[in-house]
């Protein structure tokens, strides 16, 4: 929603096309043009990018991008990006939903990859890694004082309650404290993921913790997600239109709370479903 408060009918937005439901719904309500480009495609990105600017037809041309895409578990590639937006002297923002919490020592995909002074927009959800509800937007001064005047949510909504204020500002203070929390949540995902791996399931090109089992035929990603919670593993099965048709998959959310032996009841239950269900 800080998309609409800086772009309008007159701009451009150029949008990974796996970006995530949220991020295409604040393009659209913004009435700029969205043009899309290929996943990670940095190639189709320079080439639109240079399209946008050199016709003249917008005032100003954005680049928007998951920090971790949501359904995959992989990265943005931010160092090339940003080198593309210096290049063609677009806006970049990313949202790191997925990010914060879980890359760069909890403080983001941005700080993965030492871009802070270099990306625009750097907005985070509250209810993923955080585990409350909110939401926030970080960037410049000037640009945090253009949203407290000119983002109708922020100016038109309840803010959130002091209950949940103090929970999130806990939660954060408990991340800057200790990686105790953030080195186990990788520990696990690492541990699922070659355990998975290992069984013979797809788990695409994720390189953090979300760990999707990529199935394919829809009734048969819903039936393994069935089979799998009656046996005690509570992954969800994700398809078409949440994704592309043929790619569905089962994903798996490891976090710092799980122990060891869950993980290992979990990559039994797997086993034990996929090889009577022929999937694996
Ligand atoms: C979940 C998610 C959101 C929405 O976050 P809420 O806190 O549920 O509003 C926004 N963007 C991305 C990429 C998400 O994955």
């Amino acid at each position: 929603l800080a998309v609409s408060a800086v772009m309008d009918k007159n701009d451009a937005i150029l949008s990974d096309s796996l970006n995530h439901a949220s991020i295409i719904d604040g393009c659209r309500l913004s009435k700029a043009k969205i043009i899309p480009y290929g996943h990670n495609d940095m190639e189709d990105l320079r080439q639109k990018a240079k399209e946008a600017t050199e016709s003249g037809q917008y005032n100003k041309v954005m680049v928007i991008t998951d920090g971790v895409f949501s359904m995959d578990g992989d990265i943005a590639k931010l160092p090339e990006i940003v080198e593309i937006a210096e290049e063609f002297d677009l806006i970049t923002y990313v949202d790191d939903a997925h990010g914060s919490g879980v890359l760069g020592k909890g403080a983001g995909t941005v700080k993965h990859f030492g871009l802070q002074d270099k990306i625009d927009f750097q907005m985070g959800t509250l209810s993923k890694a955080i585990g409350v509800v909110g939401g926030y937007v970080a960037g410049k001064q000037e640009l945090v004082d253009w949203l407290k005047v000119r983002s109708r949510p922020f100016l038109f909504s309840t803010s959130l309650s002091p209950a949940d204020v103090t929970a999130a500002t806990k939660a954060i203070d408990l991340l800057i404290e200790s990686t105790e929390l953030y080195d186990k949540m990788w520990e696990n995902g690492n541990y699922l993921k070659e355990g998975l791996k290992g069984l013979g399931f797809n788990i695409g090109e994720s390189e953090t913790p979300i760990t999707p089992c990529i199935i394919g035929d829809e009734k048969t990603t819903q039936q393994l997600s069935k089979r799998l919670n009656e046996e005690g593993v509570y992954a969800k099965a994700i398809v078409f239109p949440t994704v592309p048709r043929g790619t569905g998959r089962v994903r798996n959310m490891p976090t710092a709370a799980h122990t060891k032996e869950m993980l290992d009841d979990a990559i039994k239950i797997y086993e034990k479903v996929g090889k009577e269900m022929d999937v694996i």
